[in-house]
């Protein structure tokens, strides 16, 4: 047995009541994963799938070592070794709502702030920027490119206006688009170094496969929260985005975060590291980032540095990839969003129900609708959570209580039972009809809208 230290990712922490690093004994890393779930029954699902093995969007390291590349979970421990938990994250905006209503923002965000000033600052000869997004009031916080008199106007009409006035040599090229499977390539084609300051995974891995078909490199940063990463990937000299995560996290899986939540001056961190990386690039000089991967936890004001491997097996960069051109990456993310359609074995009638509850069988009556609705009418003890909730609060379901959804006619309900059962959560059902038909069919006096 030997003591280690488990230190537990940003994103991660709200399942083991917010601690950044937990202790154990252990043997190999299996034994010392397993008892920091029997610790923190919550944290299961995250790490891992129904059938036992890892989640394959999760990586674990044994001090900078991928164990992958060691002994997988039989890896060995040693006194004093440090065990690191490193999902793939997207960037903040990984949210239910976002899957439900597809919204993305591209570049000229958070991190791609400071690579615009510092980037026109050295004086690269081009830079090109593409983005479609308008500058909001929440973004001031973090992107300071961007003052108040700004606000309603777009981000790379801005940015090509500051870069002037920093340096008037720089060739600035805009791009008001979002990047897409169908112009990546022709966009990305023109430059020498890409760099990726996206904060969704459809993007994200669209510009990986994109980078590695055009032999480019990919300057990756990220950010949560209070953390960041940062590496470099060049297929060419080392690992590529897929062999890290082959496949993104299913939606829902990663807890969200609001983009308001990230610390403001993160991204200012995190987007100068992707800067520097991308001079020394252009430069041919000093020690990137390939084949390295920066996570910078702020709070504890921290850097660590994991090693990262090419695998063999990549399906973009491997030796026998199955990826040679680009995808429909929405679909790939599952961000095609959960349908409505339930299959009949996860529905359940007003009838059916008002049978359970005279039986005495309560199941949990999980309400999705908005607080105006619930002010209107309600079933007796049931729990409010409006969809847009569902996902940051989904800790407060058990996975083994029979849960009926509902909201006003079924459809909204529908998609958030489809994602609980994603969830793993098998007894959960959707109320047919919702609570309208339930006023109908069994409460006549309930006010209806
Ligand atoms: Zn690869």
């Amino acid at each position: 047995m030997a003591a280690v230290k488990i230190v537990i990712p940003t994103a991660l922490r709200q399942y083991v009541g917010n601690l950044d690093a937990v202790e154990v004994d252990a043997k190999n890393v299996k034994e010392a994963l397993d008892d920091l779930v029997d610790r923190f029954d919550l944290l299961r699902r995250h790490l891992y799938a129904d059938d036992g093995d890892l989640r394959n969007f999760v990586n674990v390291y044994v001090n900078e070592e991928d164990i992958r590349y060691l002994g997988k979970d039989a890896t060995p421990l040693h006194e004093g070794d440090t065990i690191s938990i490193v999902p793939s994250i997207a960037g903040g905006s990984f949210s239910l709502m976002d899957r439900l209503v597809a919204k993305r923002k591209d570049v000229a965000g958070g991190l791609g702030v400071p690579l615009t000033q510092y980037l026109s600052a050295a004086g690269v000869g081009r830079l090109g920027i593409v983005d479609f997004d308008v500058i909001d009031e929440t973004n001031l916080q973090r992107q300071v490119l961007y003052g108040t008199k700004d606000v309603g106007r777009k981000k790379i009409d801005v940015a090509k206006e500051r870069v002037a006035q920093i340096n008037p040599n720089v060739d600035v090229q805009t791009h008001e688009t979002r990047l897409t499977s169908e112009n990546a390539l022709d966009i990305l084609r023109d430059y020498d170094v890409v760099i990726d300051g996206t904060d969704n995974f459809p993007t994200r891995y669209l510009v990986n496969d994109a980078t590695v078909l055009l032999k480019k490199p990919n300057v990756y940063g990220s950010i949560f929260r209070f953390e960041g990463q940062a590496s470099v990937f060049f297929a060419a000299k080392g690992p590529c985005y897929r062999c890290l995560y082959a496949e993104p996290p299913p939606p829902g899986l990663v807890p969200s975060c609001a983009e308001g939540g990230v610390l403001g001056v993160l991204p200012g961190i995190v987007g100068s590291i992707q800067a520097c990386e991308a001079i020394k690039l252009l430069l041919g000089k000093g020690d990137t980032l390939i084949g390295r991967l920066l996570v910078f936890d702020a709070l504890r004001m921290k850097f660590r540095e994991l090693k990262l491997r090419k695998n063999p097996e990549c399906p973009v960069c491997g030796t026998n990839p199955t990826i040679k051109e680009l995808i429909d990456y929405e679909e790939f993310c599952g961000l095609r969003g959960p349908s409505e359609q339930v299959g009949e074995e996860f529905q359940i009638s007003a009838d059916q129900l008002k049978e359970k509850l005279d039986a005495g069988q309560a199941p949990v009556l999980l309400d999705v609708r908005e607080p105006t609705e619930w002010e209107i009418a309600r079933l007796d003890k049931a729990i409010l959570m409006p969809v847009a909730q569902v996902a940051a609060r989904v800790n407060e379901l058990s996975t083994a209580d029979e849960i009926v959804v509902y909201c006003k006619t079924g459809a909204r309900s529908g998609r958030i039972t489809n994602f609980l059962r994603e969830l793993g959560f098998r007894k959960v059902k959707n109320l047919i009809g919702g609570i309208d038909e339930w006023a109908e069919k069994i409460e006549p006096e309930m006010p209806r809208y």
